[in-house]
């Protein structure tokens, strides 16, 4: 049976806006030493703005036409960076039309048919063959996030997204190193360059160009070390990763369903301070129960 010490920390962290799905997963917590953490969404704010619309060479597009039909390609998508071209898009007042056959590409990006062409946009990872064009890498080192527009095959343009940290994260991260947290990772599916400029300044670990299942066999990783790992995630991309560590938190109020179904605990509030929090409360319920 469940302590009643455990029961009586889930009902008071239910009314702070933190959700546990059981005891078990406050026992992990209490014992964590690993924290693995998410980019988009959960270490920024998850509202890139479209910052730059580049027209690959040999392009016989105008810069809003690439706009439109990258937005139209993202307009079933959702995925932060989607949600970024559409609102470029209505921002400029271009009218979008009806992709057909819409498919999501975990961790990668999108791909549709539009008007009998298909039309792809997303990660370089989308089209491995492609070198990366000049203008790639200085949006990079100014630590952009790149996407990738593809049309029947041929990179045609680039747009590149800023994003901005979420304002709490510095504090807590702080607070989870006092509270003896040793290992703090970034994993994401974006470009290093990125990856680095959010990390470095946070003074975290950082892997970069993952795949979901890349997520995973980190958290296995880990894992296998003897760690007790939580993962911090928002994303459908990052819900197998958040199933297979001990403690899965989701960025639940911004997150995805999904995110929030495959999580252990889900943040009802968009607020980092609940990380450090749920991690006292579970160290202290522990301390109860003994
Ligand atoms: P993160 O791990 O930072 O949360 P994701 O795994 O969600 O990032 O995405 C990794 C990369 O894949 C993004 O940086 C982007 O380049 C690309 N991507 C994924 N989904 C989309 C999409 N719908 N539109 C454009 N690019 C996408
Ligand atoms: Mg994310």
């Amino acid at each position: 049976a469940t302590p009643v010490a455990m029961i009586a920390s889930i009902g008071a962290s239910a009314r702070r806006g933190l959700l546990i799905k059981g005891g078990k997963y406050l026992e992990a917590l209490a014992k964590a030493d690993v924290v693995l953490l998410d980019k988009t969404g959960t270490l920024t704010l998850g509202r890139p703005q479209i910052t730059d619309v580049v027209l690959l060479h040999g392009s016989d597009l105008e810069p809003d036409c690439l706009l439109a039909l990258a937005a139209t390609a993202e307009r079933y998508s959702e995925h932060p960076l989607a949600e970024a071209v559409r609102t470029a898009a209505a921002d400029r007042r271009l009218a979008l039309a009806e992709p057909e056959d819409f498919e999501a590409i975990p961790g990668k990006g999108v791909r549709v048919r539009i008007d009998g062409r298909t039309i792809a946009v997303g990660s370089r990872r989308l089209f491995p063959e492609g070198a990366l064009p000049n203008e790639a890498f200085e949006l990079q080192e100014q630590g952009k996030t790149l996407l990738f527009v593809e049309r029947d095959g041929q990179p045609i343009g680039i747009l590149a997204a800023t994003d901005t940290l979420r304002p709490e994260v510095p504090g807590a991260i702080a607070e989870l190193r006092k509270m003896g947290i040793e290992h703090l990772e970034l994993l994401t599916g974006d470009n290093e360059l990125t990856a680095a400029a959010l990390a470095k300044p946070l003074d975290i670990h950082y892997r970069a160009n993952l795949l979901p299942d890349d997520k995973i066999a980190i958290v296995k990783e880990h894992q296998a070390r003897g760690r007790v790992v939580v993962m911090i995630g928002d994303g459908v991309n990052d819900a197998p990763a958040l199933a297979q560590a001990d403690v899965g938190i989701a960025m639940g109020a911004a997150g995805s369903g999904v995110a929030i179904e495959a999580a252990h605990i889900a943040l009802m509030r968009e607020d980092w301070t609940l990380v450090p929090e749920v991690m006292h409360i579970a160290r202290r319920t522990m301390k109860a129960v003994k």
